[in-house]
């Protein structure tokens, strides 16, 4: 623990609020602390994430019009992406890659999500 922190009350060192995430500090003498605002992992999770089409898909009206909503291409398009799988129809954040996944997974479409996404 560095010795910068020390309560501001009492002098007595601070102690960590929770050790496994890094929130904030708080004195074990008389209680005073400060916590910075919990953030969700995923919201800073930087890792580009690839959402990859995979094979077996075949190109119903449901996984075209999924598809089509993904990768913000038409219909046509979107037969060409399942045709010639596996094919990167997205790319982007942890936050915008788990809403495509939850569509994905509700139109039963095959896909992968590279690296491996945790969320
Ligand atoms: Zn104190």
């Amino acid at each position: 623990m560095n010795k910068e922190y020390i309560c501001e009350k009492c002098g007595t060192e601070m102690v960590p609020i929770d050790k496994k995430i890094p929130v904030g500090l708080t004195c074990p003498n008389c209680g005073w602390g400060w916590a910075t605002t919990y953030i969700d992992p995923i919201i800073e999770d930087d890792t580009v994430y690839s959402v990859v089409l995979q094979k077996e898909n075949k190109a119903l009206k449901n996984t075209l019009k999924t598809v089509s909503a993904i990768a913000k291409c038409n219909y046509i398009k979107a037969k060409e992406y399942i045709d010639n799988a596996p094919v990167e129809l997205f790319r982007g954040k942890a936050i915008e890659v788990k809403n495509l996944k939850e569509q994905l997974d509700s139109a039963n479409i095959s896909f992968v999500i590279v690296p491996d996404f945790p969320y």
